[in-house]
Formats: structure tokens, C-alpha cells, sequence
């Protein structure tokens, strides 16, 4: 890593103000070449950190009039000698720059080049490099919040604390290692205690990257319920706009829609209008309650519809017990069409379902299902969730099979210490690669490449 990068840090566009980033052991010498300080001074003396003011100047042409920041390895972002130059906003200005800028040396940059250095010269780690790129795409105040845990480094530090405890519990071990035999029971059940906290405390930070996942992509409630009971008309109200076709005619609704709603908690909610469930009549129907169950499966909260002027069938009882049987959902019943006469027995649902009454058509009660999907995302404690990208979630899924297989070493075969050391080893180097101690570069390559450029 010897040479200079550059890259356009800003989006291109017009903006007040654009920047432009370099990175590289040259790279002040490389923009003084250029760059005429209005104040006579050479800018590869100046110290860490300082602003100077000037015009870029290429071949006796003024390009624009610019502020450079001079930052000094190793005290910068990268860990390498650094400059930024905050041009004004046009994308010509830029451009040209960036072109000078190349012929006198520099290299454009890759996507998260900027953050790969910093992460290859040990400023921040693997995970906190990748939540840079998280809070910059964040999509709500709580997905930020998160992100911004990530990069204070407070995931690493619970992975590098369970990481220690692997490590001085295989310490422990291999004292022992040469005299099995001599292994007193106390000492054996004090290990197998160690192992199922390690392993409990794996879990946890599962469930909290599961939490971490919605908070990410938004809690998904789903709206269901047997045809022309008013789910459309209800997604349309929550969504406050016409976006799913609403009709008398049953089963419109043949795909699902989307629609994403920002609370004022900050949380984001992806709402899903679905095809009515129930007997499908055709094909295209029997493709839209399929791809109606797919997405049952990846929902947090289910809106469970019934027409409150009409009866309940047969058919909605039996599709509301099959939902009810699916674990870890929860279910609210919202009984829409209050604005008719009710003819609704709601005896024959449980008596302690939760139930909101509507009308989509004339707008009652529309708020209080609102409240109603904040008081199941408040009581999610997602505050806790945790960003973790899908290779280092399966590590962590794989650390816990570990655990699995330690622990069963440790009862069945309490002889054979130096199998539970080679687990144990494998499951220190898994964490040092989510952390990215043990270099995976394919990992760390792929992380990168989902950054934006200047980054
Ligand atoms: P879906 O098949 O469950 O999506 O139902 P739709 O939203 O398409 O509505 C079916 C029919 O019920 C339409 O004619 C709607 O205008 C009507 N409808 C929906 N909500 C209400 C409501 O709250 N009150 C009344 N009176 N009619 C409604
Ligand atoms: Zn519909």
C-alpha cells in the first residue's frame, strides 16, 4: 500500500461546497505542486491538522480558490498522510481537479479504499469500518444510532471479550492437556460451566443481530386476511396515500405491496398489502398466497383482518389458528368496517388477542393502530440490536456450533482435552475474523466494495 489515492468525497451534482480526498505517503507533496497558498508557506512543514487557503493552479491557470486540510500519518483517518481540498460545489471544478490530480501521481481511488487503509494500518477494525458505511446508507434515527454504536466500537469490544474468555479457558485447558487423567471433576465442571456462558452470551448477540436486522431493513408488519375485508383500503389509510388498488372485486390485491412508514419514534416500518388468503380459485392467485406466506415468514407483527359487517367463515378461523401456530409472531386483530352495522361474534377468536377497531373508508381508529405498532416495536428492546453482516453472522453461528460440539466433548468424551483445545482454537480464530484480526481479505474486500467511492 505505497501509493497515492484520490477520489471526489462529495456526490456529484452542484452543492455548495465539494471535497476532495487524497491518501498516500506523497500526497502533500503532490497537491503543493499545485496548489499556490495565499500566505507564502510550504505546506509539506505545516503541522497535522491545519487549513490553508489558496488556489489550485494548473499549467498558470487559476482552476478555483480552495481550503486544503493537511492531516499527518499516522494521526489521520487512513493512518497515512492526508489531504482534503474543499472546493466550491461544481462537478467541472471537481472533475478537473481530480484530473490534475492524477497526472501529477495520485490514483483514483476504489469504493472504501479510504476506510480499507484505515482498517489494513490498524486504526479501526473490521467491524467498525463496516458500520461507516452503515451510517452513511442509514434509513432512520434508530438505524443510525446503531451504526454509530458500531463505530465507537462497542460490538467489537463484546466479541473481543467473549474472544478472551475462549482464549483463557483453552489456556486452562492445555495446562491440563499432558495428565488428562488427573483432571478433577470440579475443574471439569468449572470448564463446562465457562463453555455454556460463552455459548449463552453467543446467542444473545444472534438474537441481537436479528434485532439489528429490522432495525436496518424496518419492523415488517403484514396485512392478512381472507379477500375484500379492506386490507388495501387499510394499507392505503396507514400509508396516508393510493398506492394499493382498492376494489369490490375479491382478490385485487393478486401480488403483495410495500410500502415503507417512518414513525415518529424514528423507527422505520415496512407495511406489506398481501393477495387474501383462503382458496385460491386460479393460478395467479395460488402464486400470490404463496409469496403471501413467504413473507408471513420474514414478518414481525401480523394485522389480522376481518370484515366486522359481515360473519366469520370457517375458512378465516381456520387460516387465523394456522398463523397463531407460527412462533415468535405477533398478532394483532384489527376488525375493520365499524362505519357499518356489525354482525361480527368475535367470541369465536381467543379472548386475549389484542383488538383494534377501524375503518379504513372513514379513517377511525387509524391512529390508535399506529400506537398500537409502536407499542410492539417499543416492546422489542431493539435498542440493543446489533449490525452484523451475513459472513460474519454465519461465523457467529458457527462459533455456537462450537460451543455445541465443546460441550458435548467436555460430557461424553472428558478424556479427549485436546479435541475441546482444537475447538477451541477454531472458535478464537472465528472471532478474530469477524473482527478482522485474522486477515480475511475476501471477506474485507467484499465489505468494501459496497462502499461509495471517497470513502
Ligand atoms: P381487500 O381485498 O381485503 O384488500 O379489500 P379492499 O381494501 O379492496 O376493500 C374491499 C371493499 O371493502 C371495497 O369496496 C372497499 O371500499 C370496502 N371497504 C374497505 N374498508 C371499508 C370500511 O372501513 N368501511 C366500508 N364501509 N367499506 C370498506
Ligand atoms: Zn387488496
Amino acid at each position: 500500500m505505497k501509493d497515492d489515492i484520490v477520489a471526489i468525497a462529495t456526490p456529484l451534482g452542484f452543492s455548495a461546497i465539494g471535497v476532495i480526498r487524497l491518501s498516500g505517503p506523497n500526497v502533500i507533496n503532490i497537491v503543493k505542486r499545485v496548489f499556490s497558498p495565499r500566505r507564502n508557506k510550504d505546506l509539506e512543514k505545516v503541522s497535522s491538522h491545519t487549513l490553508h487557503y489558496g488556489n489550485i493552479i494548473y499549467k498558470d491557470e487559476i482552476i478555483d480558490e480552495v481550503l486544503v486540510a493537511i492531516y499527518k500519518a499516522p494521526n489521520s483517518y487512513t493512518g497515512e498522510n492526508m489531504v482534503e481540498i474543499f472546493t466550491h460545489g461544481s462537478p467541472i471544478i471537481l472533475e478537473e481537479i481530480l484530473k490534475i490530480l492524477v497526472e501529477e501521481g495520485a490514483r483514483i481511488a476504489e469504493r472504501g479504499e479510504f476506510t480499507k487503509r484505515a482498517f489494513l494500518n490498524g486504526k479501526i477494525d473490521l467491524l467498525q469500518a463496516e458500520s461507516i458505511n452503515e451510517i452513511i446508507r442509514a434509513e432512520s434515527k434508530t438505524a443510525l444510532k446503531r451504526a454509530l454504536s458500531k463505530l465507537k466500537g462497542e460490538v467489537s469490544k463484546s466479541l473481543r471479550e467473549l474472544k478472551s474468555k475462549v482464549e483463557h479457558l483453552r489456556i486452562y485447558l492445555e495446562a491440563s492437556m499432558d495428565f488428562p487423567e488427573d483432571v478433577e471433576e470440579r475443574e471439569r465442571e468449572d470448564w463446562l460451566r465457562r463453555l455454556e456462558e460463552i455459548k449463552r452470551e453467543v446467542s444473545y448477540l444472534l438474537e441481537k443481530a436479528e434485532r439489528g436486522d429490522w432495525i436496518k431493513g424496518g419492523y415488517r408488519v403484514i396485512l392478512v386476511g381472507r379477500p375484500n375485508v379492506g386490507k388495501s383500503s387499510l394499507f392505503n389509510a396507514l400509508m396516508k396515500e393510493d398506492r394499493a388498488i382498492v376494489t369490490p372485486i375479491p382478490g385485487t390485491t393478486r401480488d403483495y405491496i410495500e410500502g415503507e412508514l417512518y414513525l415518529s419514534s424514528g423507527h422505520l416500518v415496512k407495511i406489506y398489502d398481501t393477495a387474501g388468503l383462503g382458496i385460491p380459485k386460479d393460478i395467479l392467485d395460488k402464486m400470490g398466497m404463496e409469496k403471501t406466506e413467504k413473507i408471513l415468514e420474514k414478518s414481525n407483527l401480523i394485522l389480522f383482518v376481518v370484515d366486522g359487517s359481515g360473519e366469520i367463515s370457517e375458512e378465516e378461523i381456520n387460516l387465523f389458528e394456522k398463523i397463531r401456530s407460527y412462533q415468535n409472531k405477533e398478532i394483532i386483530l384489527v376488525i375493520n368496517k365499524v362505519d357499518l352495522p356489525q354482525k361480527v361474534e368475535l367470541s369465536v377468536f381467543s379472548e386475549d388477542i389484542e383488538k383494534i377497531f377501524v375503518s379504513a373508508k372513514e379513517g377511525i381508529g387509524i391512529e390508535d393502530l399506529e400506537k398500537a405498532i409502536e407499542r410492539h416495536i417499543s416492546s422489542q428492546e431493539l435498542e440493543d440490536g446489533i449490525f452484523l453482516n451475513v459472513y460474519h453472522r454465519e461465523k457467529l453461528k458457527e462459533i455456537y456450533q462450537f460451543c455445541e460440539e465443546g460441550i458435548s466433548v467436555l460430557i461424553n468424551l472428558p478424556q479427549s482435552l485436546d479435541i475441546l483445545g482444537d475447538i477451541l482454537y477454531d472458535m478464537e480464530k472465528a472471532f478474530g475474523e469477524i473482527l478482522g484480526e485474522e486477515v480475511s481479505l475476501d471477506i474485507a474486500d467484499k465489505i468494501f466494495a459496497n462502499f461509495c467511492v471517497g470513502k
